[in-house]
C-alpha cells in the first residue's frame, strides 16, 4: 500500500535500485532544515568574513576591558545587521527572521557578547516595535533603530526575575493624559549605548486599569537615568546596566499597543527571542569547536595527535551530535516562526538544548586543549564564561522547561 502511494507520487525520479530522487518542482519536494536560501547564505558569509576580520580583532581586548568597541557599532549599523527584518521603506534590510537568526549565530562564533547586542535589537525591540508600535511610532522609530539608534527591552527588576510580570515600576496618569513612570529595571542589555528604551510598567491600579503596559522611552528623557553598571563573568563588551525612572514624564501617545496589554507584547517578544538565544548559544558552541578541532589535529603526545586518540574521538565526536541537533532545533523553530505556526514550546526546546551544549562544549574543549586551554591565550576560556548565561537571560533553563512541561500536559492531559 505505501509502495503504491509512493510511485503514485508525481515528480519521482527512480535512480537505480528502487531509490528515488524527489524533483525540485514537486510541491511535495521537503528540504532539510539546514537548507539556506541564497540571500540566507550569502549573508552567513558576508557576515562570517566581516566578523573573523573586523571583530575578531578586537574581541580580548573589549572583554578585558569591559566596553564595546564604538566604531564596532557603527558598523553594525551599517551593515544594517541592526535593523535586519526592518522594511526598506525605514531604512532596514528588509529581510526574514531566519536572516537574523544567522546574524546572530555567525556573530556569535566569534564573540558573543556582540552577537548578543544585535539580537537584543532585532528579535526584541525591533520587533515589538514592528508589530505593536502605530504608523506615528513605526515612522519615527523604526529608521532610527535601523541607522543609528540602539534599543533596550526592560522588562526585569530586582524583585521579579523569573516571576517577570510582578514588576513594581508605577506609572500613574496625570490629568493631562501623560504618565509619570517610577521605578528601576534591572539588567538591561544595552543600556549603556540605548538611545530607545521599551519599558514594562504597571499603571497604577487604583486608575481602574488592570496589567502592564509598554512605553517607548528616549535616553534624552529627564526622567531616565542609566544606572549601575555590572561587572559580569562573560559577554562583557556587552553592558547590561540599570535603567531608573525618576519621576519620568511619558505621553500617551508613547504606549506602545495599549494601555494594559503590554504582557502580551512581552511575551510575544520573548517567545521570538527565544530562538535568538538559542543561536546565540549555538553560535558559541560552533565557535568554541571550530577553534579547538585544529589543535587536536596538531598537538602531538605519545608520538601522534592527540585527536587520534579514541577518548579524544569520542568526546568530539559527541560534541559533533550536540551541535547539529542544536542547529536542527534552532532552525525549526526559526522557519515555524516565520510560517507562522506555534514555535513557543520549540523556542523553549532550542533555547535550553543549545546552552546547554554551549556549555558543555566549552568546558569540554578546554579539557581537550589542556593547559592552553585553561588561558586566555584561546578562546576557549571565554566561550566557556560567556556561555554561563544562556541559561539565565530571557527565561532560565527551569523556565523553559516549565514552558515545555505545560505543553506536554495540555497535549496528554484528558
Ligand atoms: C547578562 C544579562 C542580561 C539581561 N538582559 C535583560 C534585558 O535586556 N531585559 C530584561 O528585562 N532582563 C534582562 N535580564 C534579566 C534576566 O531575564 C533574568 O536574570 C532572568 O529572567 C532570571 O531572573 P533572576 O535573575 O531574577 O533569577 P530568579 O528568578 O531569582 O531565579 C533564580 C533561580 O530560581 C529558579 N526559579 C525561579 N522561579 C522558578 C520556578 N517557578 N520553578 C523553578 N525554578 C525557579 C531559576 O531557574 C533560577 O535558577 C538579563 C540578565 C542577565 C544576567
Amino acid at each position: 500500500m505505501i509502495r503504491k502511494l509512493i510511485s503514485n507520487q508525481k515528480n519521482v525520479t527512480i535512480i537505480k535500485n528502487g531509490i528515488k530522487r524527489y524533483s525540485s518542482s514537486s510541491t511535495s519536494f521537503i528540504r532539510p532544515i539546514t537548507t539556506l536560501t541564497e540571500e540566507e547564505q550569502l549573508l552567513k558569509e558576508s557576515i562570517s568574513n566581516y566578523a573573523n576580520e573586523k571583530i575578531r580583532p578586537l574581541v580580548k581586548d573589549m572583554d578585558e576591558k569591559s566596553e564595546l568597541d564604538k566604531g564596532l557599532l557603527k558598523e553594525l549599523f551599517d551593515m544594517n545587521l541592526m535593523g535586519i527584518e526592518i522594511s526598506e521603506e525605514y531604512g532596514g534590510a528588509g529581510m526574514n527572521f531566519m536572516s537574523a537568526i544567522i546574524a546572530i549565530e555567525e556573530l556569535a562564533k566569534i564573540d558573543p557578547a556582540i552577537s548578543v547586542i544585535v539580537d537584543v535589537q532585532n528579535t526584541l525591540v525591533n520587533n515589538c516595535i514592528t508589530r505593536y508600535g502605530n504608523t506615528e511610532q513605526k515612522k519615527k522609530y523604526l529608521p532610527m533603530l535601523a541607522r543609528n539608534t540602539v534599543g533596550s527591552f526592560c522588562l526585569s527588576e530586582a524583585g521579579s526575575g523569573s516571576d517577570a510580570f510582578a514588576l513594581s515600576t508605577r506609572a500613574q496618569q496625570q490629568s493631562d493624559g501623560t504618565f509619570i513612570l517610577n521605578g528601576t529595571k534591572q539588567w538591561i542589555t544595552n543600556a549603556k549605548e540605548a538611545g530607545i528604551f521599551i519599558i514594562m510598567a504597571n499603571v497604577d491600579p487604583s486608575q481602574g486599569y488592570k496589567g502592564i503596559t509598554a512605553f517607548i522611552v528616549e535616553s534624552n528623557n529627564p526622567g531616565l537615568k542609566i544606572g549601575k553598571k555590572e561587572d559580569k563573568l562573560g559577554i562583557r563588551a556587552s553592558s547590561t546596566c540599570e535603567v531608573i525612572l525618576d519621576n519620568c514624564i511619558v505621553k500617551e501617545t508613547d504606549i506602545l499597543g495599549q494601555l494594559g496589554k503590554g504582557y502580551k507584547i512581552a511575551i510575544e517578544g520573548l517567545n521570538e527571542g527565544r530562538i535568538g538565544i538559542a543561536a546565540q548559544m549555538l553560535g558559541l558552541a560552533e565557535g568554541v569547536y571550530e577553534s579547538t578541532l585544529p589543535y587536536l589535529m596538531e598537538r602531538k603526545q605519545f608520538g601522534k595527535p592527540i585527536s587520534e586518540f579514541q577518548g579524544m574521538q569520542f568526546t568530539y565526536a559527541d560534541l559533533a551530535i550536540d551541535i547539529e541537533a542544536g542547529k536542527l532545533l534552532t532552525y525549526n523553530a526559526a522557519r515555524l516562526q516565520e510560517a507562522g505556526l506555534p514555535f513557543v514550546t520549540e523556542a523553549s526546546m532550542a533555547k535550553l538544548h543549545c546552552s546547554r551544549v554551549a556549555e558543555k562544549a566549552s568546558s569540554a574543549c578546554i579539557s581537550m586543549l589542556g593547559g592552553v586551554g585553561f588561558t586566555k591565550e584561546f578562546p576557549a576560556e571565554k566561550f566557556f564564561r560567556d556561555s554561563k548565561v544562556g541559561q539565565i537571560y530571557e527565561g532560565t533553563s527551569n523556565i523553559q522547561l516549565q514552558t515545555i512541561a505545560k505543553a506536554i500536559i495540555k497535549k496528554f492531559k484528558q
